[in-house]
């Protein structure tokens, strides 16, 4: 556990970059202001001494007044020290919280886009952005306040010394079995309870999130008790372990840690009952007054010194469990960028004996698929669902990379390709071709932001979108998603349509079914496809059959391997996989044609 918190302090202040420094100076500020700030109670022992030593005639203690100005401007300085030393701290931990959330979007930027699609924006933004901001309480004030405690103990060592050395164990002893108690609540085996009882937290607020994302679901099919119980259950274990560590493991090491912060006073008496006969033996009665004095004011910054540590051992665990949630999106798999990219010659398209397996699947998706789109063809992809369509359609843009073989574009390794050309090659339209929440003309000008406004328009005539733009007052310059200006689900898939259209990408790869949420507007947007399949090469996974009669070429892919290919005619007539799914589709067909005839 110590070994683990040293690993985080020292990949925090990694992050802090060059300004690493300014920790280390507003921790060292930090111990200077605490030494000062412990000249005012010596300053007490130097009053009392004198006081002591002329009463009862208070008038002849001159130098008393001295003694005040001293300890003011030691106070003073070491409050001014003090906010020298958070003000290092704080550009130090702001600087660590804005190169986290740099670093994590420079490395997502390499990330391939599968990433993206396997791994929930919020979820990212989340671990980004509240992980960041979690690691600023430790190092902009914890971490000071534990050098400021450490120095205090150090100078109470000391003072323990030059004072009265018994009394001052009295005061330590108190400290050290505060501390003491405290630890063991958190030490040894606690350790791992306090483990599982974070982990029952998170699992609860987890079964919370699901509950509520669930809820349509129980609407619908009326199952509430059901859906309600692992999340009851995640809570009563939460409240189980919860209420065990509260209650049976922290009670008694509470207690003994409250009173004797609270209480290192009452520690001291007893001590200086002791020692007062042999003090008024010897004589020095004025000594052992002035030091019991010094000890009884020195102790009260205990306590507060004590729940400073307090709160660092809480800023220490919530950096820690930030950093385990910034760890996995700094980890994210990068895309290999080739070192002397090659450019590709043409616009044509190979799948070369290749493989591909997601992680952590055990089948793989794709198993020696080999089949070529020649530039300028229309290639459907065909076959029952999960038979690997999506997935080879995602490899042509990198979505991710094969696991064996190659994928070609213009007779080049697309891993050769840099990754910028391809992306200018290759455009394509799947599930969520998101707009932003800006104007209509911002948001197809996204593709190509040189284009002019006149292209914009020409792209949204091409996509059908003239009817959505011609209904709203500012036209292109509406902005989406703001002042009532909401677009359907088909008229929001024409504007991403036009962005397409816009890019002007050679190589087209798209996903018909996602076209069709919005069977009003079914006629526009196969316009738009057509629109943008024109000229161009295309590798459509395809769900109508007028699109897959059409093709130049159909591929059937079936559990992961290519079951057949060929033209539409080729296929019905060599009666295979393809021709069935042609005959079950003219049988339905013709059961829909009966049927409406009825009505
Ligand atoms: P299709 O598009 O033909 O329906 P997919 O390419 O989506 O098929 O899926 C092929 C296989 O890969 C299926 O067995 C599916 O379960 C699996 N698969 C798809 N996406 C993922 C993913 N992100 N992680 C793991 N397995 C996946
Ligand atoms: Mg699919």
């Amino acid at each position: 556990m110590a070994k683990k918190r040293q690993g985080d302090l020292s990949a925090l202040l990694g992050y802090a970059g060059e300004r690493r420094g300014l920790t280390f100076l507003g921790l060292t500020l930090s111990a200077i202001a605490m030494a000062a700030g412990m000249v005012p109670y010596i300053c007490i022992w130097l009053v009392v001494r004198d006081l002591v030593a002329v009463a009862p005639d208070w008038g002849s203690a001159g130098a008393i007044a001295g003694y005040g100005w001293v300890a003011f401007a030691f106070a003073v300085a070491g409050i001014v020290v003090y906010f020298g030393a958070l003000m290092c701290t704080h550009l130090a931990a702001f600087r660590t919280a804005s190169n986290i959330r740099k670093q994590g979007m420079a490395h997502l930027m390499e990330a391939p886009l599968g990433y993206f699609d396997s791994n929930a924006s919020g979820l990212i933004r989340n671990r980004l952005d509240g992980a960041s901001a979690e690691t600023e309480t430790l190092l902009a004030h914890n971490l000071a306040d534990i050098v400021g405690t450490v120095t205090m103990f150090v100078a109470m060592l000391v003072l323990m010394f030059v004072f009265d050395w018994r009394m001052g164990v009295a005061c330590l002893l108190a400290a050290v079995i505060s501390v003491a108690a405290m630890f063991s609540m958190m030490g040894g085996k606690n350790a791992e309870l306090i483990a599982e009882y974070q982990a029952s937290q998170d699992r609860m607020s987890k079964a919370g999130t699901e509950y509520v994302r669930g809820i349509p679901v129980v609407k619908v099919f009326q199952q509430t008790v059901n859906s309600f119980r692992a999340f009851k259950e995640a809570i009563d274990d939460y409240s189980a372990k919860a209420g065990y560590y509260q209650g049976s493991i922290c009670r008694i090491p509470q207690s003994v840690n409250l009173t004797f912060t609270e209480g290192a006073f009452a520690f001291l008496v007893p001590v200086a009952l002791l020692l007062a006969p042999k003090a008024l033996a010897s004589g020095d009665l004025a000594g052992f007054v002035t030091n019991f004095a010094f000890y009884a004011v020195f102790s009260a910054i205990i306590s507060t010194a004590l729940a400073k540590i307090m709160f660092a051992a809480g800023g220490m665990m919530l950096a820690s469990t930030a950093l385990d949630r910034i760890r996995p999106v700094m980890d994210a798999p990068v895309l290999d960028v080739a070192q002397s990219p090659d450019m590709p010659q043409g616009n044509g398209i190979a799948f070369k004996d290749v493989s591909f397996t997601y992680e952590g699947a055990s089948e793989p998706a794709l198993d020696h698929v080999s089949f070529t789109v020649e530039p300028g063809q229309t290639v459907a992809l065909v076959g029952p669902s999960g038979g690997g369509k999506t997935t080879a359609a995602s490899l042509i843009p990198r979505f991710w990379d094969v696991t064996s073989g190659t994928v070609e574009v213009g007779g080049v390794d697309v891993r050769k390709v840099d990754p910028h050309v391809l992306m200018d090659q290759v455009a394509f339209v799947f599930q969520d071709n998101r707009l932003f929440k800006t104007s209509i003309l911002e948001n197809v000008r996204a593709a190509r932001p040189e284009a002019t406004r006149e292209e914009v328009e020409a792209a949204l005539a091409a996509a059908q979108c003239e009817g959505i733009i011609a209904k709203l007052p500012q036209g292109i310059d509406a902005k989406i998603g703001t002042g009532g200006t909401y677009l359907s689900g088909g008229e929001q898939q024409r504007v991403a349509l036009a962005r397409t259209i816009l890019k002007d990408a050679p190589i087209v790869v798209l996903d018909e079914a996602t076209a069709f949420a919005d069977p009003e507007s079914e006629v526009l947007i196969q316009k738009a496809f057509a629109a943008l399949m024109r000229g161009r090469t295309v590798v459509m996974i395809a769900h109508r059959l007028p699109t897959v009669v059409g093709a130049d070429k159909i591929v059937v892919l079936d559990d992961g391997s290519v079951a057949e290919e060929g033209t539409h005619d080729e296929l019905v007539a060599a009666g295979g996989l393809y021709a069935r799914m042609w005959a079950d589709y003219n049988k339905a067909v013709q059961w829909q044609v009966s049927t409406d005839g009825e009505v």
